[in-house]
C-alpha cells in the first residue's frame, strides 16, 4: 500500500533529535511561553525574512489574529470585504466571517489553481479592505500587478500561506510578500508539528505586538486586558519540534519538487491534465500534487484497487456547503469544474523512487 502521506515515516527521520527536544521541555516544567518558543519565532523569522513572527494554536487562529488586530487598530471594521479565492480550503473563509468581514469570492486560473489577479479589480467595492492571497497546494501567488491594485485601492495583502512555506517569488520568501502571513503546522502541512500548531509572519511592529495581546487573552502585562481576546498560543513542546523540522524544510521541499518532476515528465495520459512546474521552480513547494481528469471517481478507484492512496482537495467548494447557505445560489463555474475533477496523488519527502514509479505506472496504464 502507497499511502498518501506517511506521518510516522516523516517524523521519524528526525526520531533522536525530536525525542531529545520534548524530552528536555518535558523534564524543564516550562510548558508555554518560554524559550522554545521564542527560539523558534526567532529562527522562523530569520527563515522567511520578516521582522515579526509570532507562534499561535493553529492555522486559523493566525489568520483569524490577523483580521482582529487590523479590526482592533481601527484599520478594518464589521462588515468590510476582503476578497479569496473561490476554491480555497474553508479555513480562509472562516478567518474572514469570524470577525465580522464579509469574504468575496474570486474565481481562481485554471492552470494555476490560485486567485485570478485579472478577476480582482471588478469584485472592489468602498468596503474592500484587503486581499486573502492563498498560496494553494504549495504554489504562490504574486506579482507586480497584485501589490498596483493593492496601492491604488489601499488594501492590505494579506497571506494564506498554510500549504506553501520555503515557497519563494523572485528570491522574497511568501510569507515576506505581503503585510501579514498565516502559517499552519497542522501535521500534515510541509512543516508539520504533533498536533495543531500555526504562526503569524508581518512586518508592522505595531500589527505584530497587537496580536500577541490578542493571542494571549487581549493582555501584554499580566492581569491587565486591552482587549476581548483569545487564548491561542503555541506550546513549547511544538515549538521545539517545529524547531528541529525547520532545518530540514529545504531539502524536503526540494524532494518534493523532483518528485514532481518525474510525474509531469513521465506521466502521459491523455485523460490526466497535470500541474505545471512553474518557470521558477522555486516558487512551488509542492504541497500536494494534484492533478484533474472527467471521471476522477473511478480513476481514484482504479488508484486504490492498485493500492495506492489518493485524497481530493476538495470535495464540495465553500460556496455550496451548508454553512455559507448564503453563498448557496451563487455560481463559480472554475470552483466547481476545479472540486469535480481534481486528485491529489501521494507525494512526500519519504516517498521511496520506487514508490513514486509504481504510481506513475499505474496512471499511464489507466484508461
Ligand atoms: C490547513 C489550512 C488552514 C488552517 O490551518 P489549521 O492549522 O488546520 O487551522 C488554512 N488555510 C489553508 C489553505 C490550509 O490548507
Amino acid at each position: 500500500m502507497i499511502k498518501f502521506l506517511d506521518l510516522q515515516k516523516i517524523n521519524l527521520v528526525y526520531q533522536q533529535e525530536i525525542e531529545d527536544r520534548l524530552l528536555s521541555t518535558f523534564r524543564s516544567g516550562w510548558y508555554l511561553l518560554g524559550n522554545e518558543v521564542s527560539n523558534f519565532e526567532n529562527n522562523l523569522k530569520n527563515y522567511i525574512g520578516t521582522p515579526q513572527a509570532i507562534g499561535v494554536a493553529n492555522g486559523l487562529d493566525a489568520l483569524r489574529l490577523i483580521f482582529r488586530a487590523y479590526i482592533e487598530m481601527g484599520i478594518m471594521k464589521a462588515g468590510d470585504e476582503v476578497l479569496v479565492p473561490s476554491n480555497t480550503y474553508i479555513a480562509s473563509m472562516l478567518a474572514i466571517s469570524d470577525n465580522g468581514l464579509v469574504p468575496v469570492l474570486v474565481e481562481p486560473e485554471m492552470d494555476t489553481y490560485n486567485i485570478d489577479s485579472s478577476e480582482i479589480e471588478s469584485k472592489i467595492t468602498s468596503k474592500t479592505k484587503a486581499i486573502l492571497l492563498v498560496h494553494l497546494y504549495g504554489r504562490v501567488v504574486f506579482s507586480e500587478a497584485l501589490t498596483t491594485i493593492a496601492d491604488k485601492y489601499d488594501l492590505k495583502i494579506v497571506e494564506d500561506n498554510a500549504q506553501a512555506i520555503g515557497a519563494s517569488w523572485n528570491g522574497l520568501k511568501a510569507g515576506n510578500l505581503g503585510d501579514a502571513a498565516g502559517f499552519s503546522f497542522y501535521p500534515g502541512k510541509n512543516l508539520g508539528a504533533l498536533g495543531d500548531a500555526g504562526a503569524v509572519t508581518c512586518k508592522d511592529e505595531e500589527l505584530a505586538k497587537t496580536i500577541r495581546a490578542i493571542a494571549n487573552y487581549g493582555s501584554n502585562q499580566k492581569y491587565i486586558n486591552i482587549y476581548k481576546g483569545l487564548n491561542s498560543r503555541l506550546d513549547e513542546i511544538q515549538a521545539g519540534v517545529l524547531d528541529v523540522k525547520l532545518k530540514y524544510i529545504d531539502a524536503e521541499n526540494q524532494y518534493r519538487r523532483e518528485i514532481a518532476a518525474r510525474y509531469i515528465q513521465e506521466i502521459n495520459n491523455d485523460q490526466i491534465i497535470k500541474p505545471e512546474m512553474p518557470a521558477d521552480p522555486n516558487e512551488h513547494v509542492w504541497h500536494l500534487f494534484v492533478i484533474r481528469t472527467s471521471d476522477r471517481d473511478k480513476l481514484q478507484k482504479h488508484l486504490l484497487d492498485q493500492g495506492i492512496q489518493t485524497l481530493i482537495h476538495y470535495p464540495i467548494p465553500p460556496h455550496q456547503q451548508a454553512a455559507y447557505a448564503e453563498w448557496n445560489q451563487l455560481s463559480f463555474p472554475k470552483s466547481e469544474r476545479i472540486h469535480n475533477e481534481v486528485l491529489s496523488l501521494p507525494i512526500s519527502p519519504v516517498m521511496t523512487k520506487e514508490e513514486i514509479a509504481l504510481v506513475i505506472q499505474n496512471l499511464n496504464d489507466y484508461n
